[in-house]
């Protein structure tokens, strides 16, 4: 029997071990929070991701992968020779650190839009103008769904937002005017083997993504051009495992690369119920080395995220689950997190035999989720 350990307990880490327990895989997650979604479904080390005994269980299983990037270094490092960490602490150090992943991304090949670290205050004189005059002031690390990010418009505006994100290393981009977002997933095999996933379009309210559908609406072409970059940048920061890339897509076609994540995506929970292999065992094969083709759905498909969302005086708005579910061709995927305003508690996939019907479906399911 195969075992696979994973840093982290979320909601990722959930569905990575729904989807490796029919492959004959068993989990453990390494998890501090005790409520954590994971809980229910794999093996729970119930401790700090640098406990010394909880780390010696995950370096008994045959391979260890993680469901977020802010994993601490020291528990990579005491890893380290024991067992195959994928995707590996080099990847993982950049992924986490905007201005690195920037740096590596362009190295790689990959076009990104224009940027700026800042380490200094120093760093922020004339710096709107280089990226363009308008911007978007990201904190380097821990961002995520949007938080530790701020539009500035004028120099004033950037100090302003600098001081108010604590004066920590951030990176200052350009603000791109793109047409849709979408993002791609790419797994490479230890051997160098590279598959990918769909390419998803996606739709972000207030910085979190709300709808992802597939397939994107692109120009013909654009999936391949996704697929070069990625292959580029797997190939460059020598992936083992499963990452995504989120793009910008320019009104002329032309991709830029958002970020990374070094791991399955939100983007990618559509595949679930899509009718092809999902991005969960795509994972689960790449990290084991396991045979893996590329993933994508059967048939057109979107996700709908349920986030915690309150009323006029901050009541909880939870939606009616029975009404959602009894639509024709959608599943509600719950995490059993508590409400809390903006979190992310779970998705609603759909699924329909074509794209029109998938877009009638959707807007039927939308109003039903606050
Ligand atoms: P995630 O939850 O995806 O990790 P995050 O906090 O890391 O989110 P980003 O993905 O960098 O944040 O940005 C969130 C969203 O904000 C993007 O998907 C996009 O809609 C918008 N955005 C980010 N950067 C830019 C930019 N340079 N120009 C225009 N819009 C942007
Ligand atoms: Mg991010
Ligand atoms: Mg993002």
């Amino acid at each position: 029997e195969r075992t696979l350990g994973i840093l982290g307990g979320g909601q990722l880490a959930q569905m990575l071990a729904l989807a490796a327990i029919p492959l004959g895989v068993r989990v453990t997650v390494l998890e501090p929070d005790p409520q954590a979604p994971a809980r229910l479904c794999a093996r729970h080390l119930c401790a700090p991701y640098t406990d010394p005994a909880g780390l010696a269980q995950l370096a008994a299983c045959d391979a260890v992968t993680l469901e977020f990037e802010n994993v601490p270094v020291e528990a990579l490092d005491a890893l380290r020779g024991r067992v195959p960490v994928r995707p590996g602490a080099d990847l993982l150090a950049r992924s986490k650190h905007r201005a690195r992943e920037k740096q590596a991304l362009q190295r790689a090949g990959a076009v990104t839009a224009p940027f700026e670290a800042i380490e200094s205050a120093e760093d922020l004189n004339g710096a709107l103008g280089r990226v363009g005059g308008r911007g978007i002031l990201k904190t380097s690390e821990l961002g995520y769904d949007g938080k530790g990010q701020a539009r500035v418009n004028t120099d004033a505006e950037l100090r302003a937002a600098w001081d108010a994100l604590g004066c920590v290393p951030c990176v200052l981009e350009g603000f791109v005017a793109f047409e849709r977002e979408v993002s791609l997933g790419v797994a490479r095999s230890a051997g160098g083997q590279v598959a990918f996933g769909p390419l998803v379009e996606n739709v972000h309210k207030g910085g979190i993504l709300r709808t992802s559908v597939f397939p994107a609406h692109v120009p013909h072409g654009t999936q391949a051009a996704a697929r070069d970059m990625a292959r580029a940048v797997a190939d460059a920061w020598d992936l083992e495992g499963l990452m995504t890339l989120e793009f910008f897509v320019l009104p002329g076609g032309q991709l830029l690369v958002n970020e990374v994540a070094p791991r399955v995506h939100n983007s990618g929970h559509l595949t679930q119920d899509g009718g092809g292999l999902s991005q969960f065992e795509a994972q689960v094969r790449a990290v084991l080395d396991l045979p893996l083709s590329d993933w994508a759905p059967l048939l057109p498909c979107a996700m709908v995220n349920v986030v915690g969302a309150a009323g006029p005086e901050g009541q909880p708005l939870m939606p009616d689950w029975a009404a959602t579910d009894a639509l024709s061709g959608t599943r509600v995927h719950l995490y059993h997190k508590d409400w809390r305003a903006g979190r992310k508690l779970g998705h609603v996939n759909l699924v329909a035999p074509d794209p029109e019907t998938l877009r009638e479906r959707l807007a039927s399911l939308e109003p039903l989720i606050p």
